[in-house]
């Protein structure tokens, strides 16, 4: 989260103020989400993020509960159709998120591995000409960041041209808002809002409105993106305060210069990580450099053994939450919109005096 946007909630945590300053005698929390203080709240974040992202008015904009995860059942329960046949899903494996989506969607349709990077170690995206798309696919699944394997699409595939009428779904979970999206080439994205947006709790939805209404009816009534839609994101309580806080951190990113210059310095931050790591004998990144992610950067150390050492270090120096995840081990760099470019440098720093110590 960025300090200022943490430092502003504070600051109207038990008196939320409008935006002309006037105090609703009331915290957030404490709102009825049916309220006007809490409507212009929910307002502000769709319009500041549809303006932010540049989403055009053919997609809706919802805000749910349940994570990211969540949304790897709930997408298929809305986009299978009322059919009890189990329509064909066409999903890019690319690494440990992108496989849990295909393993859950296999309880609403039949998933279809169109391309998959496994063999590779999850280092690569397959090269879009050579996706096996299913000519009768009810949608085609990608995760836009693999946020385990650092791995990211940096141009979205476009279906169209390759033989495919099939919408594109989007996990973006781990790269919205740090970079601008090509909507023309999507059907519907999802976010779990921890990374980039605010508090775990929400999940971001951005959906075409003709994929609307075509929900499996075992789908529930309160994950149904027809019913969200109808009721701009109202249905039933939706996680307030974690919209109200998005709306906090779309307004940074507008005063940081929008998504452009969030962009901008992503790019920067990730240059110097991996120029880092490239130009060292201690580290090493496997992922191919035309698809590393700008926001989880994994490296490795060539003899592992040192890796206790290293996080120690780090911690001493401030350097926090840099252990790989479990499923690959090794360090991870998560360098989120909120990481200052000051954050790196430090990282920097301080994997080069590591390495000196024991040059
Ligand atoms: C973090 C993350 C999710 C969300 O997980 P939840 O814990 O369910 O919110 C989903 N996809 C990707 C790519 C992620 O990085």
């Amino acid at each position: 989260m960025p300090l200022e946007v943490l430092q502003r909630a504070a600051a109207d945590m038990s008196n939320w103020h409008d935006a002309d300053g006037k105090p609703s005698g009331m915290g957030v929390m404490e709102m009825s989400h049916r309220g006007k203080a809490f409507g212009s709240i929910v307002q502000h974040a769709e319009v500041c993020l549809r303006r932010l992202l540049a989403v055009p008015e053919a997609f809706h904009i919802l805000f749910m509960q349940g994570g990211g995860l969540a949304q790897n059942a709930i997408v298929p329960m809305n986009l299978c159709g009322p059919d009890s046949t189990k329509p064909a899903l066409d999903f890019v494996l690319t690494g440990s998120w992108s496989q849990k989506s295909c393993q859950e969607a296999a309880k609403y349709g039949a998933p279809r591995i169109a391309a998959s990077a496994q063999e590779s170690g999850f280092h690569r995206i397959p090269e879009p000409g050579g996706w096996q798309l299913s000519p009768n696919a009810r949608y085609v699944h990608i995760c836009g960041n693999e946020t385990i394997h650092g791995v990211e699409f940096h141009t979205l595939p476009d279906l169209r041209a390759l033989g495919s009428d099939a919408p594109l779904v989007v996990d973006f979970s781990s790269h919205v808002a740090s970079r601008p999206v090509d909507w023309s080439r999507v059907g519907l994205a999802f976010a779990g809002a921890q990374k980039n947006l605010g508090p775990a709790g929400l999940t971001l939805l951005v959906v075409r409105d003709d994929l609307l209404g075509a929900a499996l009816d075992i789908c529930p009534s309160a994950f149904n993106f027809k019913n969200i839609a109808d009721n701009a994101s109202l249905f039933n309580t939706p996680p307030t305060y974690g919209i109200y806080m998005a709306g906090l951190v779309f307004d940074w990113v507008e005063q940081q210069g929008g998504i452009a210059a969030i962009e901008a310095r992503n790019i920067e931050k990730a240059d110097l990580l991996y120029q880092a790591v490239d130009g060292s004998d201690l580290y090493f990144n496997p992922v191919e450099p035309t698809c590393r992610s700008r926001m989880n950067v994994p490296f490795f150390l060539r003899d592992p053994a040192l890796e206790s050492d290293f996080l120690q270090g780090a911690e001493q120096a401030g350097l926090l939450q840099l252990k790989g995840h479990k499923s690959v081990g090794g360090l991870r760099a998560s360098i989120y919109n909120a990481m200052p470019l000051e954050g790196v440098q430090a990282l920097v720093a301080f994997m080069r005096s590591f390495e000196r110590t024991r040059a």
